[in-house]
């Protein structure tokens, strides 16, 4: 993309509005436009971040053998009476009357649609186990939308639900579920935490929030330092393998790690002094298994091996997609703007032309330009007629992981400069250099 054709409206001020730094650095970098309290348009650069988030999902949940689909945003208040939600969820769900005098509603979730697809069509052990999930915007009237898209009205989740005859099945799809998520954060760039959570009316140990710790988050957490060491890597998972699963689950939720909701000062006082730590942190995914709450209201059965009816066992699994972007940047930021990881970032690199009309910087870029993209890579060219100190600016604020910059100067002496944005270290090359080494950090070769 060349930054002269592209949309990227930049604040130079600080928005008033804005109580925390992904908030600001998000409006700053023309992410995002607030089109109502919690409600935002995703301008080109936003949009771009979200869909490369949304793309790590998918792959991670379909690596882990659950199925994509697609539910509607709106729904039918007939399907909420049945499980008793329509008069309990409270003012948080937008209620919409159509022409008809139906009452309908903006889903804030969608086990009760899900459960209505499967009793339609699944009636037997043998077409389970079976795991849907969809990506599909949410709206929650929250009393208190703030932080930009941390806490929206309507926002981006990825929800998951798992069928299963028998409990313990239920709980693989539980752990199945842990794993995905683990690899998922952490492709982001991110860690989050499993921390154990509060089952809520429904009740039961199998809950857990991933937080991220930041300052800013709306959770306090508690737990042994030691958990903040783990890394999942890439490690080969095959997510068929019941021991497997079980045995990452243990690793990730053997130390002490919950939120205020759950924390147990007697048992957190077990952990030695110097590892016991309070913090603050984002909630970008929660897992539950709740049994046969949904498929006993609703009348979700199937017939097991020895011609027994069951309601089936059920889970629900949340990932806050566009939650994420503000989770990441509040991780991943300086006082300059934001720092990408390279596995979400909107461009993979960017270029900035020293001296814009001049052949030779003019040409050279052109050259790294075609190059990167042969390579299957994405650029952002800032080949505007601005200043050198502008064009920095703009390149820091919007976050990308590697920079090219190109000179005059430079090519008399047949270099460009590669610059981290994470270490500000700089690096001159030779053009081609600088592109086998952007393409090797990508997993590309040139
Ligand atoms: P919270 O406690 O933050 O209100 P929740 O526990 O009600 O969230 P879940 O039902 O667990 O939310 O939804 C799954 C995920 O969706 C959450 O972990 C969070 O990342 C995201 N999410 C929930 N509410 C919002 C919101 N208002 N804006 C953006 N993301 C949200
Ligand atoms: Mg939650």
């Amino acid at each position: 993309m060349r930054l002269s054709r592209y949309f990227l409206p930049v604040l130079k001020e600080n928005p008033a509005e804005a109580q925390i730094v992904s908030h600001r650095l998000m409006l700053r970098a023309g992410m995002i436009k607030q089109a109502q309290a919690g409600i935002y348009s995703w301008l080109p650069l936003g949009h771009k971040v979200l869909r490369n988030i949304e793309k790590i999902v998918n792959e991670e949940q379909v690596r882990a053998g659950h199925i994509p689909m697609l539910m509607p945003t709106l729904q039918s208040a007939d399907l909420w009476r049945e499980s008793g939600r329509y008069d309990d969820y409270g003012e948080e769900m937008l209620r919409i009357t159509d022409r008809h005098g139906r009452d309908m509603l903006y889903g804030p979730t969608n086990e009760e649609l899900i459960t209505d697809i499967f009793r339609s069509h699944v009636s037997s052990y043998k077409d389970l186990p079976l795991t849907l999930y969809h990506i599909q915007w949410k709206f929650r009237d929250e009393i208190r939308p703030r932080f930009g898209v941390m806490r929206g009205r309507e926002f981006l989740m990825k929800d998951g639900y798992n069928f299963d005859v028998t409990k313990e099945d239920a709980l693989h799809a539980y752990n199945r579920h842990l794993v995905s998520y683990l690899r998922t954060y952490e492709r982001m760039g991110l860690q989050a935490i499993p921390m154990r959570a509060d089952g809520g009316p429904i009740g039961g140990d199998y809950t857990h929030e991933f937080l991220v710790l930041a300052e800013t988050g709306e959770s306090e957490v508690f737990y042994d330092s030691e958990i903040t060491d783990l890394k999942f890597g890439d490690r080969d998972i095959d997510y068929d393998d019941v021991a497997q699963c079980q045995a990452v689950l243990e690793e990730f939720t053997s130390r002490y790690a919950r939120t205020d909701e759950t924390h147990d000062q007697a048992l957190f006082d077990k952990v030695p002094e110097a590892r016991r730590r309070t913090a603050r942190g984002i909630e970008v995914g929660q897992i539950f298994y709740f049994g046969t709450k949904y498929s006993e209201a609703l009348g979700a059965t199937v017939q097991t091996a020895d011609g027994k009816q069951v309601p089936v066992h059920m889970g629900s699994h949340g990932i806050g997609v566009s939650r994420l972007l503000g989770a990441i940047i509040e991780a991943s930021h300086d006082d300059k703007g934001i720092i990408w990881p390279e596995g979400v970032t909107p461009f993979h690199c960017g270029i900035v032309n020293l001296k814009q009309g001049d052949e030779d910087a003019d040409g050279a870029c052109e050259e790294l330009y075609a190059s990167l993209t042969a390579l299957g890579l994405e650029p952002l060219y800032d080949d505007r007629n601005e200043r050198a100190g502008g064009k920095f600016a703009t390149m820091d604020l919007i976050g990308l992981p590697w920079r090219i910059t190109v000179g005059p100067r430079g090519l008399r002496n047949g270099v460009v400069e590669l610059t981290s944005r994470r270490t500000g270290e700089s690096e001159e090359l030779p053009p081609e250099q600088a592109v086998a080494k952007v393409a090797a950090i990508y997993g590309k070769t040139a």
